[in-house]
């Protein structure tokens, strides 16, 4: 045999075990979803390199170094979605999405990043993204965050904390960014490469660093907050009011500055620590420059994206249970049997609303089907043998309680599946 080929570093598979965990989740989050209007869009996974260096910005980790971007076959420079924000707004400029006011949408699937993988980080990960367009107001910035804290609570997710900041407009921060720049000059020989490289280019980015080495510096350096507008003020104000009316904890932290260029104002990330480094589970905050930079009539903006891999580890390994494969295994033996068994399940399936049953097959004996039966977690075993076949009888046996096996005519199956297995309310 050849060397089996492995699958891309840092991209994982989601084993059958793992499946169920991300449809209750993605289900859940639909609900929600749907409770407050917004609608889902579904974008491709490629788009132009261009779009993601003319939003995300030049000067950020995700278009610095972690992009795949190669050349198609026609010489074109294609990238594949490090974020969803980007194209969601090429999307909504091309269609004209943006001429309704008070659009409300949210997608989900996979993002791609050429970062150093590890628990919490890699390099196709998934997030559902939320995006709100045309509202210019702090309403909507709160009914993105309470939308994320009533998602937070119908998944039972725990020991999460919002973190607010304001990153004023962009008037206030060309005087915080000289002060900035002053501040860091003053002191490069304490600065990382990194940093030093983003020191004239961005240096609001500094501000971001994850490098243990400066976080002293980064807390002692000017706050953005003392630069920001009186507009500004209000609106992050009214923002916070909203928030304590509802029953929202949160914190500011004035150094919370996000990783993309195109935020203004409102900021917001909610962060664990039981994650490690890798504790923000959902980052979001408004970008009311972005759909104009892009080439659209000016559209403020807001919007989040959580990070679906360190949700469902915050959750743990037991939430969302064990599911089985399903919930009745038919076990035939004999040529009989055989035939009669797949007809029978294609009528049972046709019967019985939600029924879930596996059919055995490739043969062997009662006891090596009864074993896959077991192994499928099936709560139930009908058994087709030849007398079964013969007299248009099928015998039920339970397989997860107590109880002997008993025996029903055929005709009467579908009935009592849907009684014993499916009377009660919908999953
Ligand atoms: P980080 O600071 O952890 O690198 P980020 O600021 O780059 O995050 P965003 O671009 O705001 O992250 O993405 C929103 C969310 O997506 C993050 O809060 C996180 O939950 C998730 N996320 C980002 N990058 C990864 C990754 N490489 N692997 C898994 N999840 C990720
Ligand atoms: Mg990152």
């Amino acid at each position: 045999m050849s060397n089996p080929i492995q699958a891309v570093r840092g991209m994982r598979d989601m084993h059958p075990e793992e499946t169920p965990r991300w449809v209750r989740l993605e289900g859940i989050a639909r609900r929600v979803l749907d409770a407050y209007g917004y609608r889902e869009v579904r974008l491709p996974l490629l788009e132009k390199t261009e779009l993601f260096r003319r939003s995300i910005g030049e000067v950020t980790d995700i278009v610095e170094k972690e992009m795949y971007t190669f050349e198609d076959r026609n010489g074109e420079s294609l990238t594949l979605r490090p974020e969803g924000t980007a194209g969601c707004v090429r999307a909504g400029i091309q269609h004209g999405w943006f001429q309704q006011p008070g659009r409300r949408l949210w997608y989900l699937g996979p993002m791609f990043r050429h970062e150093r993988p590890q628990q919490g980080r890699y390099r196709q990960f998934h997030q559902i993204g939320v995006e709100a367009y045309g509202m210019p107001g702090p309403d909507i910035d709160a009914e993105l965050i309470l939308l994320s804290a009533r998602l937070w609570r119908e998944l039972g997710v725990e020991d999460v904390r919002l973190e607010l900041n304001t990153l004023g407009d962009p008037a206030d921060r060309g005087a915080y960014r000289k002060r900035l720049v002053d501040y860091f000059e003053a002191r490069h020989d304490a600065l990382d490469e990194d940093s030093r490289r983003r020191l004239h280019g961005n240096p609001l980015r500094i501000l971001d660093s994850k490098n243990p080495a400066m976080q002293g510096l980064i807390e002692n350096a000017p706050r953005l907050g003392e630069h920001v507008g009186a507009e500004c003020r209000a609106h992050f104000e009214a923002l916070q009011e909203t928030l304590r009316k509802a029953g929202v904890d949160f914190v500011v932290n004035p150094r919370l500055v996000r990783g993309l260029d195109y935020y203004n104002r409102t900021v917001f990330e909610w962060v664990t620590d039981r994650l490690g480094a890798q504790g923000t589970v959902c980052a979001g905050g408004r970008y009311d420059g972005l759909v104009e930079q892009l080439g659209g009539r000016a559209t403020p903006a807001v919007g989040f994206a959580m990070g679906l891999e360190r949700l469902l580890a915050l959750l743990g390994d037991a939430w969302g249970g064990e599911r089985s494969a399903a919930d009745v295994y038919l076990v035939m033996v004999g040529e009989a049997a055989e035939r009669a068994g797949p007809v029978l399940a294609e009528r049972l399936r046709g019967a019985v609303p939600r029924l879930r049953l596996l059919v055995h097959c490739g043969g062997g004996s009662f006891k090596s089907q009864f074993k896959r039966a077991d192994r499928s977690g099936a709560r139930l075993a009908l058994v087709l043998g030849e007398e079964e076949a013969r007299t248009g009888r099928v015998s039920v046996k339970p397989l997860r309680e107590a109880g002997g096996q008993s025996e029903l005519e055929q005709s009467d199956l579908a009935d009592y599946l849907a009684k014993t297995l499916y009377s009660g309310a919908a999953e």
